[in-house]
């Protein structure tokens, strides 16, 4: 084996995500093993590469300890949208926290360096803004979205502890909202959403006012920070914001979308949900000292690519397998 050539454990390497930090290891040549347990994450997203020699998979649930042999871990595995992470919400604290133990166990067992996927979640509704990695948070430890906000929270909070009781090698990253082509049509986030909606000819379901604001960014620049973050030197341990700092109203990626798909929706209101973040906007001045990284894909473009994406989809599926 190449001394370049590592053996990277990705798990929820079946998700949105997941499947493209898959794809990007594999494509640089390494041993890459995708372990996933399908909760939301779809074979369709790594079936391009089941026929590369340097890809495995393993059906597990990481609640449960794993025994293999890796360098590098990418611990992703937990569903991300509120849809998902509501429908079982014990599950999901489960696979937060016991799933971040038994991986930072293995870890520790093999000495492999090991990357958390937390989240701008951990914020809560923020009552700093721009969100820099030292603010602590606003986040309700009772509501809905608490099982994930919770479980990413304690999950840092075993990172760190591994790091200073066992001196691993640990990469925490707080992701802002992220899309493109492989998210679930039907995990209800809005980028997707609202681009189903459209090419179905719906109405655009638009929560609150629209006025809340997210900063959205494409999946590329995403796992570009992931790779970079991943390969600093062991000091560097996070947490660092990873998201793209353009910042709009919800209501605008709703007209933003009617326009580049062509639609004929209307946009029309629901109820804005319990605890639903007023604003979120990572502030990336980490990301850009440490890892020289900042998002290079503009909204037009990522969103032009992933209605493409979903254009194909139903195409191939059709509309009922929406
Ligand atoms: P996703 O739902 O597409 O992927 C999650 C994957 O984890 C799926 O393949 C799922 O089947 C798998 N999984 C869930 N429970 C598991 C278990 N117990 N054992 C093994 N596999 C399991 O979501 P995503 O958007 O790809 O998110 C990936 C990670 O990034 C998550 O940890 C999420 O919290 C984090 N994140 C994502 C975003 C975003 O905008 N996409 C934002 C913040 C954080
Ligand atoms: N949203 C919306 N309509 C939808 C889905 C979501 O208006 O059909 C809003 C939601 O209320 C939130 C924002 O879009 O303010 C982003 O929601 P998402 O579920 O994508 O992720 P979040 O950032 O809330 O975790």
């Amino acid at each position: 084996m190449s001394l370049t050539r590592k053996r990277i454990l990705v798990t929820g390497g079946a998700g949105f995500l997941g499947s493209h930090l898959c794809e990007r290891l594999v494509r640089e040549g390494h041993d890459v093993l995708c372990v996933d347990n399908y909760f939301t994450g779809r074979k369709d997203n790594i079936a391009h590469l089941m026929d590369k020699p340097n890809f495995e998979t393993m059906r597990h649930d990481i609640c449960f300890p794993l025994y293999v042999e890796v360098d590098e871990i990418y611990n992703l595995a937990c569903p991300a949208s509120p849809v998902h992470y509501q429908f079982d919400p014990v599950q999901t604290t489960k696979v937060s926290v016991i799933g971040a133990i038994n991986m930072l166990g293995l870890a520790k067992r093999v000495r492999a360096r090991i990357f958390q996927a937390s989240t701008s979640e951990v914020y809560g509704d923020p009552t700093v803004h721009p969100q820099t990695e030292a603010y602590r948070g606003n986040v309700n430890p009772l509501g809905p979205r608490a099982c994930y906000d919770e479980g990413k929270r304690c999950a840092e909070t075993l990172f760190f502890d591994y790091l200073r009781q066992h001196k691993l090698t640990i990469k925490v990253v707080r992701i802002f909202n992220t899309y493109g082509p492989r998210m679930h049509p039907n995990d209800g986030r809005v980028v997707s959403n609202f681009i189903v909606q459209a090419l179905r000819g719906e109405d655009i379901t638009l929560f609150g006012d629209g006025g809340q604001t997210r900063a959205f960014c494409y999946v590329d620049d995403l796992i570009e920070g992931f790779v970079r973050m991943m390969a600093t030197g062991d000091d560097i341990t996070g947490p660092i914001n990873l998201g793209n700092p353009h910042e709009i109203p919800v209501r605008e990626l709703a007209e933003r979308i009617i326009t580049l798909t062509g639609a004929r929706s209307n946009i029309v209101h629901r109820p804005l949900p319990e605890d639903d973040p007023l604003q979120r906007c990572p502030d990336i001045s980490r990301a850009r000292d440490v890892l020289g990284w900042q998002p290079g894909v503009n909204l037009e473009e990522g969103l032009t690519r992933t209605i493409a994406y979903f254009e194909n989809l139903l195409s191939e599926r059709g509309a009922a397998a929406f």
